[in-house]
């Protein structure tokens, strides 16, 4: 019989748990804060259990636990990147960053990726299975405990695509911001997604009050298609009429994500077209110099060309800004490093 993921279970299917067992409902959360708030790996940590409890514990539930792989640490900008793997042996990165406001984590929500975008990394490994929401909250979990200091922020841009496993994801989303967990607010919470128009509208149902990035990366559908093949399915006027009804109504500003090119996306003409399809929503986009990797001929637009893009934008009425670079010298952006380890294997 396959043991239980305690840690995947909510507060509520926790205390329904512990009620099939006979016990009283303070033990759901003792426990619950033994899992989300001291974050520790093994039942025998409980120490304010008795110890048949304990037994049947170890005997009937397993705690998912990450192990580290390789750690690789910025001499830069103090950002830090695990490998991590989980029991059947797969891998998923996480990178750590400090920004003045203080940590962010960056976490994947799958085993590589199914949507195929040209120049990511994380897509050229191929696609393995989803994450559940314990092995989603151990990422935060592992390097938290590394760090021994509070992480504030989380942004779901590691490997995946968080909306393709949108069950789990939602669930982690509740239990990492529980009050009786990590605590971490939504308005610290960001969410990137391709493009998986249905789900943006579910997303947009759930009034969660995270920031939504949406990966644009080009203005025009022909443009878009050729790196982005979920723009087959989900064209940018589709796409981008679900942003404006979920900023509407959700009040919340969204992020688009542009990623500049070379002769490619960063002309003056992508600039225009990016301005008339973007007037009037509540959004900024966030321009970010193309991560060049092995696979693919995409260089870096130049640094005046970016500088260039990015004033058009302002000039014309959209707020956008340059990302500034972190971990460069740790190869920081995803999907790398896991490749890297499944080549050596
Ligand atoms: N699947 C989600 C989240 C993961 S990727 C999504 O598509 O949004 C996180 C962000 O990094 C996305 O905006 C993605 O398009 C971008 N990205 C991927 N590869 C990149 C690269 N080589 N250079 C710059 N950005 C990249």
């Amino acid at each position: 019989m396959t043991k239980m993921d305690i840690k995947s279970l909510t507060y509520t299917q926790l205390e329904g748990y512990l009620a099939e067992l006979k016990q009283p409902k303070f033990r759901a959360k003792q426990i619950y804060s033994w899992l989300h708030q001291k974050l520790v790996t093994s039942f025998s940590q409980m120490t304010n259990l008795p110890k048949n409890l304990i037994a049947v514990l170890e005997e009937n539930c397993t705690i998912t636990a990450a192990k580290q792989i390789r750690k690789l640490e910025s001499k830069i900008d103090c950002t830090r990147k695990y490998l991590l793997q989980f029991e059947d042996g797969e891998l998923v990165e996480s990178v750590l960053m400090k920004y003045n406001h203080g940590y962010s984590i960056c976490i994947s929500s799958e085993v590589g990726c199914k949507m195929g975008c040209t120049f990511c990394a994380s897509t050229k490994a191929g696609f393995v299975r989803r994450l559940a929401v314990s092995e989603i909250l151990e990422q935060v979990y592992f390097v938290q405990r590394d760090l021994g200091e509070r992480i504030g922020h989380i942004v779901m841009m590691g490997i995946g695509e968080p909306l393709d496993n949108y069950d789990n994801v939602i669930q982690f989303l509740r239990m990492i911001s529980d009050e009786n967990g990590l605590n971490i607010g939504m308005r610290n919470i960001s969410l990137s997604t391709c493009g998986i128009v249905p789900r943006i509208k579910d997303l947009q149902k759930e009034q969660m009050g995270l920031t939504l990035s949406i990966s644009l990366h080009a203005p025009f559908d022909e443009m878009r298609s050729q790196t982005m093949p979920i723009n087959h399915t989900y064209p940018i006027a589709e796409l981008l009429s679900a942003c404006r009804e979920y900023a509407a109504d959700t009040g919340r500003r969204i992020s688009f994500e542009y990623a500049l090119i070379r002769d490619f996306n960063d002309s003056e003409e992508c600039a225009a077209q990016l301005v008339k399809l973007l007037k009037g929503m509540l959004c900024h986009v966030n321009l970010i110099p193309v991560n060049e990797i092995r696979e693919t001929e995409y260089r870096k637009s130049e640094q005046q060309n970016i500088r260039r893009f990015e004033q058009y934008l302002n000039n014309h009425g959209i707020t956008a800004t340059v990302r500034r670079t972190l971990g460069a010298d740790i190869n920081a952006a995803c999907g790398q490093l896991r490749r890297e380890q499944s080549e050596e294997a």
